[in-house]
């Protein structure tokens, strides 16, 4: 089918490649003309902005990096609300359920659906094509677009209701966040009393601890200490703080996420917004003096 993509970063990137791999016909748009271009390179063409994206095809699909991005894109001048043949916006981005329910708002107001539709599953997901999809937006317009979605990964459909594929990822995200920091705060405890981290990660991923940071983070980032997941420390304090304010616009008050939430605030403001993820475990490092894997892994004496 015809497609319009806009932002080809880090998830974008294979994304768009994988479509147009499996036959799709793909516009492009990024404010970054070098991501453009590496996508014109395998076929794509170039937009010369969303509306002009959306004059052309019927479903525009993004993967953009924050909500202020998502709505300019969706909604903004120059925006796919102002395309003539747009049906369907679908937004792969994690934007939180209040703005996804905004620009369902601002988009029925033009007759455009706006289908959620946020991933999991990271940048190697992404270039194999085994995200997980959360989609929430008209069944219809859903069917329509439910094969292309099929070919970046397994597509859930999580009903009718604006923002709840987002509800959705937020849970997840929540999930992964805190696995992250929890794992971290594991091994450093192991590694103060003199435990070898790489054994502490084979342990835990043969019993019950075993979590997507042992399992995948440690091993590939934080052991080798490379700390080069694929995602943004940014990125996932954007998730927590999303996740935590829907918990509280729901009239919850949940512990573990509001303790999850202040120790990503540590790292955001440590490490800074630009850091991978997986330098979650350098704050929680720091305040107990030791350091976990690389050729240094030690306890402070
Ligand atoms: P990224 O920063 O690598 O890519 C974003 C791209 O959007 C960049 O190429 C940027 O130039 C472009 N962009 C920014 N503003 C734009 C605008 N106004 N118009 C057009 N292009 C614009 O981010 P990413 O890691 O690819 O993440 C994208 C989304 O996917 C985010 O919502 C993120 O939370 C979500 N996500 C990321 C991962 C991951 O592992 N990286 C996993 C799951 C979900």
């Amino acid at each position: 089918m015809d497609i319009g993509f806009i932002g080809l970063g880090k998830m974008g990137f294979p994304m768009a490649r994988r479509l147009i791999e499996a036959g799709h016909r793909l516009t492009v748009f990024d404010t970054q003309k070098a991501a453009v271009d590496r996508l014109t390179a395998l076929g794509a063409k170039a937009g010369a902005s969303p509306k002009d994206i959306a004059d052309e095809v019927e479903t525009v699909m993004a993967s953009l990096p924050s909500l202020q991005a998502s709505l300019e894109v969706a909604t903004g001048q120059g925006g796919v609300i102002e395309g003539r043949k747009v049906k369907r916006f679908v937004d792969l981005s994690t934007v939180g359920s209040q703005m996804a329910m905004k620009i369902h708002g601002l988009l029925a107001a033009r007759n455009i659906a706006q289908i959620d539709s946020p991933v999991s599953g990271g940048v190697g997901g992404a270039e194999k094509g085994t995200l997980a999809v959360m989609v929430s937006g008209p069944r219809a317009d859903f069917e329509a677009v439910k094969a292309a979605l099929g070919v970046i990964g397994k597509v859930f459909y999580i009903g009718e209701k604006p923002g709840s594929g987002q509800t959705m990822k937020l849970a997840n995200n929540f999930l992964s966040a805190t696995a992250m920091v929890a794992t971290s705060e594991a091994v450093v405890m192991g590694v103060k009393s003199g435990l070898d981290p790489a054994v502490m990660i084979d342990v835990i991923n043969a019993g019950s601890g075993m979590n997507t940071a042992s399992r995948d983070k440690f091993p590939r980032s934080v052991l080798p200490r490379s700390f080069d997941f694929g995602f943004a420390t940014g990125l996932m304090v954007k998730d927590v703080r999303l996740a935590v304010e829907e918990m509280r616009s729901l009239g919850l008050s949940m512990e573990v996420a509001e303790a999850v939430g202040r120790l990503w605030e540590t790292i955001i403001r440590e490490e800074g917004a630009e850091s991978d993820f997986t330098a979650a475990i350098k704050p929680i490092e720091k305040a107990a003096g030791v350091i976990v894997g690389g050729k240094e892994s030690h306890a402070a004496k």
